[in-house]
């Protein structure tokens, strides 16, 4: 069997597993995890290890999530063809790439776009070379900067989604997102946090719903925690 067909059913068996479970819920998630090779966002000497549902190291002190938490953090998102969305955390460019697939590639007929912002600028260049090399380059544009600032110059957005903890939602991020817009954000200390679903109503309002614990690395810049 080709490296290709091997990723393939691998991906598929951790797909079958996550739906088993309960993870993944709706189509449109399933086919974007079916679509993104993940062995494409992670270092070169990881690449076997790409369909393990853990976390991955990808240098800096920074971590590719775990497949079920891309699954359950996109399924909360509730991202849909033609939307806006910005991502705070762009790490590998993975969780980018699945949002992207649902927002702007599936379907050519509802040209939506990802905009992406990362702290590290050498993950950053990571990502857009995994994000080139995976086909998603005309889709999300990664911006290097502090992301708890949100990212004005493509606001607003109708989904926000953060994948760093922090300590409470950082307010640029509430203003940037349009209304009937949903944020989703891990809040808690520097070691655990809930992950935490806000909605935005037509009166501007907020409704907030907690899901499950998890555990990021810290947000780190003005609205989120400082450098230790
Ligand atoms: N979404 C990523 C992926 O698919 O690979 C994983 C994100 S990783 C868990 C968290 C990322 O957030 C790290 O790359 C880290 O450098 C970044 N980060 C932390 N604070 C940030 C900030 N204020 N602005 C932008 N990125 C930040």
């Amino acid at each position: 069997m080709s490296e290709d067909n091997m990723f393939r059913v691998s991906r598929e068996r951790v797909i079958e597993m996550l739906e088993r479970e309960g993870y993944l819920k709706s189509g449109i998630v399933k086919r974007a995890l079916l679509s993104v090779p993940r062995e494409m966002f992670v270092p070169e000497n990881l690449r076997k290890y790409a369909y393990y549902d853990t976390p991955l190291p990808i240098g800096y002190g920074q971590t590719i999530s775990a497949i079920h938490m891309v699954a359950i953090m996109t399924e909360a998102l509730d991202p849909l063809p033609g939307m806006k969305v910005l991502e705070v955390g762009t790490g590998s460019g993975y969780q980018a790439a699945v949002l992207a697939e649902i927002v702007a590639k599936m379907d050519p007929s509802h040209r939506g776009h990802v905009y992406t912002v990362e702290r590290v600028p050498e993950l950053a260049e990571f990502a857009k070379r995994n994000l080139e090399r995976a086909g998603y380059k005309d889709y999300v544009t990664v911006v290097v900067g502090d992301g708890s600032k949100g990212y004005p110059e493509g606001a607003p957005y109708d989904r926000i989604i953060v994948t760093a903890g922090a300590p409470s939602v950082p307010k640029p991020l509430i203003d940037q997102l349009d209304v009937h817009g949903k944020l989703v954000i891990p809040v808690g200390d520097r070691f655990i946090q809930r992950l935490l679903i806000v909605e935005k109503k037509a009166s501007g309002e907020l409704s907030m719903k907690w899901g499950i614990d998890c555990v990021f690395v810290p947000l780190i810049g003005e609205y989120g925690w400082r450098e230790e």
